[in-house]
């Protein structure tokens, strides 16, 4: 079975003109000949705004009732796009994330996916249909409904792409590809064509939400190759694949945590430090030490509502350089003085692996990200690149 799993973001499928363009191009897919899987997230801001719905009735909602709650947005546009499909005479139904076998753990409001039975969906594609699934939800080894975390219908379709061991994995967004920094801030962002699963990976975990962390994490253990493009072009985007399809570039791109935190978090040799350091969980970006001190760079947006205040720390950005030659001491010096040159000053920063991060004030974020941005990519008038391309958006 020669299945092809779609994805559409949250702009892609908002308003009856989006939704009808979206299901033309799946029709257009299946009478191709394809078995067509099409993951749909909640149309454009719904999610916010059922989040903010909730917390003007309570300040801490209950994590379990806003699973509830966060999961109709995509209930909307799956059965919208279904309905549409079925308008233009391509079978189509809809399920929700349960409904085609999506279990997760417990853990509500950024459950983890243990386990795909995709039975059902096989199932409609036997019959012809094209399967149209909410992202960003599954169901508990204790029967709840849950989510997978923002931007998490990213993880639904790499994880049903795995499970019917789809040909190909289209993320199909606002913008027509990754680019060397997010195009909304920096205009000359250029068009990365292959990029590593690691890569990618490093930069979504700073900021580059075109794709979720989690989800590159995900293809690369299943060997599921990504490609990323605009919903509403057939232009070639960028393909997300393993190290030795790519080759090595020394800086592949630059990323921005807008809104970070360095919390304290005590003396290196007591075990409260390091019970608190273990419950910031995967908000953390870095740790150092200082002085026998404790540091942790948290993502505030990865921080459950009532944990903010319990870790608060020194306000910063963090702009986040990736690639082979990102944590080499030239590229460290480089990126530093360019911040500097900038007349930025530094907070804190740190290098490892295959990525440097420099932790800045945050209302200089996007001046310091353009900054080592251009220390590294230069601009396009002078880049001399003949392949570099505007971005489109
Ligand atoms: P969707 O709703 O389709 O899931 P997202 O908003 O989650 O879309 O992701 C697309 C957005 O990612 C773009 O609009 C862009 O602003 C942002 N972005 C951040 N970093 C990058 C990058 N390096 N390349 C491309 N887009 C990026
Ligand atoms: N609707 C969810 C969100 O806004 C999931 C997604 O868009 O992928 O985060
Ligand atoms: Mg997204």
């Amino acid at each position: 079975m020669a299945v092809v799993v779609q994805k559409y973001g949250g702009t892609s499928v908002d308003g009856r003109e989006r939704l009808m363009q979206v299901a033309a191009r799946v029709a257009a897919l299946r009478r191709e000949g394809h078995d067509v899987v099409v993951v749909v997230s909640a149309q454009g801001g719904t999610t916010d705004s059922l989040l903010k719905e909730a917390r003007g009735l309570a300040a801490e909602p209950a994590q379990r009732e806003l699973d509830m709650l966060m999961t109709a947005g995509e209930r909307v546009s799956m059965s919208l796009l279904a309905i549409a499909l079925n308008s233009l005479g391509c079978s189509a139904v809809s399920f929700t994330g349960s409904q085609v076998g999506i279990i997760t753990d417990t853990r509500h409001t950024d459950a983890r996916i243990l386990e795909v039975r995709p039975h059902r969906v096989v199932s409609e594609l036997r019959k012809g249909h094209v399967v149209v699934v909410g992202g960003f939800q599954g169901v508990s080894v204790e029967k709840e409904v849950t989510t997978l975390g923002r931007g998490g219908s990213d993880t639904t379709a790499i994880a049903l792409a795995a499970a019917l061991e789809a040909e190909r994995c289209e993320i199909l967004t606002d913008v027509d590809a990754v680019y060397t920094a997010d195009p909304r801030l920096i205009r000359d962002a250029r068009k990365i064509e292959r990029i590593s699963y690691e890569d990618m990976a490093e930069l979504a975990r700073f900021g580059a939400t075109v794709l979720k962390e989690e989800a590159v994490r995900f293809a690369e253990r299943s060997g599921i190759a990504i490609s990323v493009g605009a919903s509403t072009s057939r232009t070639t985007g960028t393909i997300v694949l393993d190290a030795a399809e790519v080759g090595e570039r020394s800086i592949v791109g630059v990323g921005l945590l807008a809104e970070a935190s360095i919390v304290e978090l005590g003396d290196v040799s007591r075990p409260e430090t390091l019970q608190r350091l273990a419950s910031l969980g995967g908000a953390v970006r870095y740790v150092t030490a200082a002085a026998g001190t404790l540091l942790a760079a948290v993502d505030v947006s990865r921080l459950e509502a009532g944990e903010r205040g319990a870790s608060s720390g020194v306000e910063v950005a963090l702009v986040c350089c990736v690639g082979q030659r990102a944590c080499s001491g030239e590229t460290v010096a480089e990126g530093t003085s360019a911040v500097r040159a900038a007349g930025i000053e530094l907070s804190g920063g740190c290098s490892c692996g295959r990525t440097m991060v420099l932790a800045v004030p945050r209302e200089a974020a996007e001046a310091a990200l353009r900054a080592v941005h251009s220390m590294f990519f230069g601009t396009e008038a002078c880049s001399g690149d003949p392949n570099a391309s505007s971005p489109r958006i």
